[in-house]
């Protein structure tokens, strides 16, 4: 692949947490590798924050700060995914109208009676709603339908993704999913393949909770016509305990690790050795040495656990490196209680930095 438009695309539901900050830190790495090669390569940063409920521009503030903070530029404006919902509105209509997909108007009560049955009858059965399609005064009602996308019943789809390698999965394994909602509100499944293909992203780096998802967005390229990017998904981070990782092992938010006095290179340095190897002496590695030598296709599909005590000896390592003084000073000055201890006397700061 020549020129490489790679995205991060977290939705403000939540604090930006160490698992959104390595997505963002593989895309923005490996972009930077190409831009060497294809300048035109690039970064793109996508808000996707179409759950009106649950997004809250607090988040959207937070990611925004916290990818800052850590270095991780992005190009071009970031894009808001709410103010495109007339285009994945649009693009639901032109499936619709080409037979890629059908009006349903089955309700939720229909549907899980639907489900309830086939679980107790045992059946696997993907395509809950399989009267819709069929009927023609459904396919011609006005209002007052979703929109299902129509999936073959033979066949397979095939990703080679470059951790998790060659997957295959059947049709039949793959439900007929709502792309456009009773309301008329695109869902993510479709929202996310229409913004990716308008933004000529080529290249889609996120976490393997979306791999089954991948799957159903190539049934909309493929229906569309649209070229498939490559996928890489990443495994998920773990603490300790083996449990996904979460408060209870540490702090997970970004601007909270910078608040206790972490500094943004001793965040990379670990978060870059989760499941990958730069295969040197010592582990130290900072990002210009991580774009001269990471490869994506050496990254270990199993997941990897973080490790706090690890991430206190790089951020010692970091803070008695070149520019640790001056970080620790300027983390001083801006924190409110501490700042006095520095224009109390700034000479006992100093002690008390080298002492420890
Ligand atoms: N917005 C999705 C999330 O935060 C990610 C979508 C994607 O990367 O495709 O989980």
């Amino acid at each position: 692949m020549n020129t490489i438009i790679a995205r991060f695309a977290p939705s403000p539901t939540g604090l930006l947490h160490l698992g959104g900050v390595r997505t963002a830190l593989i895309n923005y790495i490996i972009v930077n590798q190409k831009k060497k090669e294809f300048p035109n390569s690039k970064f793109l940063l996508r808000i996707e924050d179409t759950d009106k409920k649950r997004s809250k521009n607090e988040y959207v503030d937070n990611i925004i700060n916290g990818l800052k903070w850590m270095g991780i530029n992005w190009q071009d404006e970031i894009c808001f995914q709410s103010e495109r919902l007339d285009r994945h509105k649009e693009i639901a209509f032109e499936l619709l109208k080409n037979k890629h997909a059908f009006k349903c108007i089955c309700s939720s009560e229909e549907l899980e009676k639907r489900r309830k049955e086939n679980l107790k009858n045992n059946l696997n059965i993907k395509r809950i709603c399989n009267v819709c399609e069929n009927n023609e005064q459904i396919q011609k009602k006005k209002d007052n339908f979703c929109i299902r996308i129509k999936i073959p019943d033979e066949g397979t789809i095939k990703i080679n993704d470059k951790i998790q390698n060659e997957v295959e999965v059947k049709n039949s394994e793959i439900d007929n999913f709502i792309i456009l909602r009773n309301d008329g509100s695109p869902t993510y499944m479709l929202s996310v393949v229409v913004d990716d293909y308008d933004m000529k992203v080529n290249m889609i780096v996120r976490g393997d909770d979306h791999f089954n998802n991948t799957f159903r967005q190539i049934h909309i390229y493929n229906k569309l016509n649209w070229d498939i990017p490559e996928y890489a998904h990443l495994p998920l981070i773990h603490g300790s305990d083996g449990s996904k990782l979460s408060k209870r092992h540490g702090a997970t938010d970004i601007i909270e690790l910078k608040k206790i006095g972490y500094m943004p290179k001793a965040i990379i340095n670990n978060l870059i050795l989760l499941g990958w190897s730069p295969k040197k002496e010592n582990e130290l590695i900072e990002i210009n040495e991580i774009i001269n030598s990471f490869n994506i296709n050496n990254l270990s599909k199993s997941s990897s656990i973080f490790d706090y005590k690890k991430l206190d000896f790089f951020n010692n390592y970091y803070l008695q490196d070149k520019d640790g003084f001056d970080y620790f000073i300027k983390f001083i000055k801006n924190d409110l209680i501490k700042k006095n201890y520095f224009i109390d006397d700034e000479n006992k700061v100093k002690k008390i930095f080298l002492a420890y």
